[in-house]
């Protein structure tokens, strides 16, 4: 007896799945290598004396020395609005062409965006001017219709930690921006995109957007050691989003000109072409005038850092 019930106990999993094997088969759990029993993040990582990875977005390069300027009203209102707003971002030099379609807002009953159709009028403003152009994705079942559209996906701070949506992101090869969450810490910000590079999807741009702190004064606190911080242990471009990261138009130009000082790969700013009368965040975006004034001061803090600000490609400076 005593010997049948110790070979049953040999040969059942107990259903505390703890097999009764040999250590030295195949099928016993591996140790993790040294140093990864923290799950940290491994394919982000800068390899020694590596550069920053390159994403290149329709001839645009993230990354690499220019500085990549994206500017755009936080939603899309309409074609008109972003007529405007696409012909005086371009003129001023931005890159690229921002607008919301899919919003999250905090209140249900604050304006959501235009959805679908929003997409096609935000992708028909950058063509028409030459610009690629990126928007936000809530949820995995807009992506193929964005995917025709839409040159780089962007994951919102609230949803950075959707890691549904970051896995069906992951088997795309389509430029992604991980924002980061506002009660996310670096680590866990860096362990998102991580998703993204385990899944497949090597293209893969930070933003860092502020976090929410003690301080009320500002709608967020701008993380500027966490983009210096991210330059230095990951491969990954930086950029930083001033315009969510102070909710205040007034400190756009000043918190650009910094993230510029601190080594960020680019900017993702609002800007409306009438602000007082924006659907949504119209008190942190930038009037037209007010953008260029800050694409002026620009390349002076880039110089100091031995950047360049990103200019329009040889085959768009048609357009
Ligand atoms: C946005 O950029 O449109 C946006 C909603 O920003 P965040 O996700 O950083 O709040
Ligand atoms: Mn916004």
């Amino acid at each position: 007896m005593h010997h049948r019930v110790q070979n049953f106990l040999n040969s059942v999993n107990l259903g505390t799945g703890l097999r009764r094997q040999p250590a030295d088969q195949s099928t016993a759990p591996r140790s993790p290598p040294r140093g990864e029993w923290d799950n940290g993040p491994r394919k982000i990582r800068r390899g020694a004396g590596l550069e920053t990875s390159r994403i290149a977005v329709k001839g645009i390069e993230f990354g690499g020395p220019g500085f990549v300027v994206i500017a755009g009203p936080c939603a899309v209102e309409g074609a008109e609005q972003m007529e405007l707003a696409a012909s005086a971002v371009r003129r001023a030099g931005a890159l690229m062409l921002r607008g919301g379609a899919f919003k999250p807002r905090t209140s249900p009953y604050a304006f959501q965006g235009m959805g679908e159709p929003g997409i096609r009028i935000l992708s028909e403003a950058g063509r028409r001017h030459g610009l690629p152009v990126i928007a936000e994705v809530m949820d995995a079942s807009q992506i193929p219709g964005m995917l025709e559209r839409v040159d780089v996906l962007q994951v919102g701070a609230r949803n950075m930690q959707n890691f549904s949506l970051l896995r069906a992101l992951a088997r795309l090869r389509r430029p992604v921006l991980l924002k980061r969450g506002f009660c996310s810490t670096v680590r866990e910000w860096f362990l998102a995109a991580e998703y993204l590079l385990d899944g497949g999807n090597e293209q893969v741009i930070l933003c860092e957007r502020g976090i929410r702190t003690f301080e009320t004064a500002l709608r967020n606190t701008l993380d500027l050691s966490a983009v210096a911080y991210a330059k230095l242990h990951n491969r990954l471009p930086v950029i930083v989003d001033p315009s969510h990261a102070t909710g205040n138009r007034d400190l756009v130009i000043p918190m650009s000109l910094a993230a510029a000082a601190c080594g960020a790969d680019g900017l993702l700013l609002e800007v409306h072409p009438d602000p007082d009368r924006a659907l949504c965040d119209g008190p942190q975006a930038l009037a037209p005038d007010e953008f260029q004034t800050l694409m002026e001061k620009l390349p002076k803090v880039l110089e100091s850092v031995g950047r360049f600000l990103g200019a329009p490609s040889l085959s768009r400076a048609s357009v």
